[in-house]
């Protein structure tokens, strides 16, 4: 991404992406950071919050890197506590970890499959945004990351689909809640190869049948899904709460 293609939209804004040292999550901070804000990047492994925060900095981004594993409620605590420590507030926060560790049926995936997918996909966020909305400031936003799975589960990554329809109610049920100081909003990505989705995208044979399947033939990129999410999480969407925006190239998904 080129930083003189963008907007300032989010100067002097505080954001956290969780599950951000690369993929989607990676593109969202760096656009975020790319438009002015701070970023606070976290993600399991120290080693890739590294070489993350080195990728940003070089481009002149402001950043804060810390190992979060989202299950970890001392992590999830600390990345609260460091940023506002550091910021003093938030401004946006973007829930973008999840796992896909089954392709069984429904019926057949383990209990503790069951809990894991729950826990990553749903709890912990809610857990995260319990910790940081005392520091959310006037005028804030949050942004699930959802995925076009939500609306029609597919098989082979059933549960998953299911969890990711259960962040459109949670998108509702929180812009509610939060209302009117805070927005929340949800965008569902189509297919986008990353290294999440590569066990599908890099056979060649179902990559060409997913780009068919979009109306503009072709997967979506890491930068589609950030821009929506910038576009949520700024001042231009001030009016928009508790919606969806699919980015997934016309691949049908819902009217
Ligand atoms: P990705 O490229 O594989 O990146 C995943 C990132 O999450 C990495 O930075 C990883 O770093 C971190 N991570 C993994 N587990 C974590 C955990 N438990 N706690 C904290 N960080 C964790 O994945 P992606 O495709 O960008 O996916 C991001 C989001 O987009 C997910 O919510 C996914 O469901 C959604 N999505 C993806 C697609 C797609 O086709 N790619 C489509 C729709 C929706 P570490 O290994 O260091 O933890």
């Amino acid at each position: 991404m080129e930083k003189s293609k963008f907007g300032r939209r989010f100067e002097g804004k505080i954001a956290i992406v969780t599950a951000s040292t690369q993929g989607i999550g990676f593109s969202i901070a760096q656009r975020l950071g790319l438009e002015g804000a701070s970023v606070v990047i976290s993600s399991r492994k120290q080693r890739n919050v590294d070489e993350a925060v080195g990728k940003l900095k070089a481009q002149g981004i402001d950043v804060l890197g810390l190992v979060c594993h989202v299950s970890n409620a001392q992590h999830r605590k600390n990345l609260v506590d460091q940023t506002v420590q550091k910021y003093g507030k938030i401004d946006v926060v973007v829930l973008n970890a999840a796992v896909n560790p089954s392709v069984n049926p429904i019926l057949q995936t383990k209990e503790s499959t069951l809990d894991k997918l729950w826990e990553v996909n749903v709890k912990t966020s809610i857990l995260l945004l319990q910790d940081a909305s005392p520091h959310l400031s006037n005028g804030s936003s949050i942004v699930f990351t959802s995925s076009i799975s939500a609306f029609q589960p597919p098989p082979g990554m059933a549960m998953y689909g299911v969890t990711k329809t259960t962040l459109l109610g949670l998108t509702k049920a929180l812009a509610t809640e939060l209302a009117p100081n805070t927005r929340v909003n949800c965008v569902a990505p189509g297919f986008v190869p990353t290294h999440f989705a590569s066990y599908i995208t890099s056979n060649e044979t179902k990559r060409k049948a997913l780009e068919e399947m979009t109306s503009l033939k072709r997967l979506g990129t890491t930068e589609d899904v950030a821009a929506a999410t910038a576009f949520l999480a700024s001042d231009d969407a001030s009016y928009i709460t508790g919606e969806t925006i699919v980015v997934s190239g016309g691949t049908p998904s819902r009217l």
